[in-house]
């Protein structure tokens, strides 16, 4: 579902990335697992063309999005959602206003919105604060709208960046528990990076281990996290 090859991508004389492939298979949750520093962001970045990678190319869902221009870029995007640390909702609108937000961008019809906006609220459990504006909701709940925002599109293909580390551990693991139900529910395949052991043990699949832009390990978690 997601395959990078060969990527590199350096800032002045840092290299952030220094050679990095991923085959993140249709359906599983797949973690890369690092430091602060290791490179996780900007690989994120790079599968979505956020960052365009000095070399090296990124294929999404059977499309190579390194080979697109800004304007396919943008279609290309709808399929892959994202969600963020600090959840990065606009704090005028309300939470149905949010996930609302890309659907207007897409130019789907006001009436056919309020539909979708009602159905994502209801599939990530937060159907009852539709009105309310994202200062009045718990770090948990404002992730569960960045979840819906993100599935607003239909994506085939959820990126995480950090998604659970500004939570506490009981909300973290009510988000890993969403994660993991629309995993299975939906078939999306989730990307996720984190610094947290933890998360990847939890929710993921397979996982890459990742150190100074370099992937040191990957493979399935039962594999790679099991001493013989
Ligand atoms: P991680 O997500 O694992 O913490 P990042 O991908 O954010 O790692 O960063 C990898 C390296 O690239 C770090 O040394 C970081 O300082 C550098 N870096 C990332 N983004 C930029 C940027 N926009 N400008 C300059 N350096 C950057
Ligand atoms: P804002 O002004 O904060 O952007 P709006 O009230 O204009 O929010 O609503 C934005 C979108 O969300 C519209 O498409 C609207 O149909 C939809 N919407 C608003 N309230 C609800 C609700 N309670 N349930 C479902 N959808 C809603």
């Amino acid at each position: 579902m997601i395959q990078a090859s060969g990527l590199r991508k350096s800032y002045g004389s840092t290299v952030a990335l220094d050679g990095v492939d991923l085959d993140v298979r249709q359906g599983e949750i797949f973690g890369v697992l690092g430091q602060s520093g290791a490179g996780k962001s900007t690989l994120l970045r790079c599968v979505n063309l956020l960052e365009r990678p000095d070399q090296g190319t990124v294929t999404v869902a059977g499309q190579e999005m390194t080979a697109l221009g800004e304007r396919e870029l943008r279609a290309a995007r709808q399929r892959i959602g994202m969600i963020h640390q600090h959840f990065a909702l606009l704090s005028s609108r309300t939470v149905a206003g949010n996930v609302a937000f890309p659907l207007e961008v897409m130019g789907v019809a006001r009436s056919e919105r309020a539909a979708r906006v009602a159905e994502l609220l209801d599939l990530v459990g937060i159907a009852d604060k539709a009105d309310a504006h994202p200062g009045q909701l718990s770090g948990g709940q404002k992730q569960r709208v960045g979840i819906a925002r993100a599935l607003a599109g239909n994506p085939s293909v959820l990126l995480a960046d950090e998604a659970t580390s500004a939570l506490d551990p009981g909300t973290t693991a009510s988000i890993l528990a969403l994660l993991k139900r629309l995993n299975t529910e939906l078939g999306l395949t989730i990307l996720l990076i984190t610094h947290e052991m933890n998360v990847v043990k939890s929710v993921c699949d397979s996982v890459a281990i990742m150190t100074g832009g370099r992937i040191e390990e990957s493979g399935p978690i039962r594999q790679l996290l099991t001493t013989p």
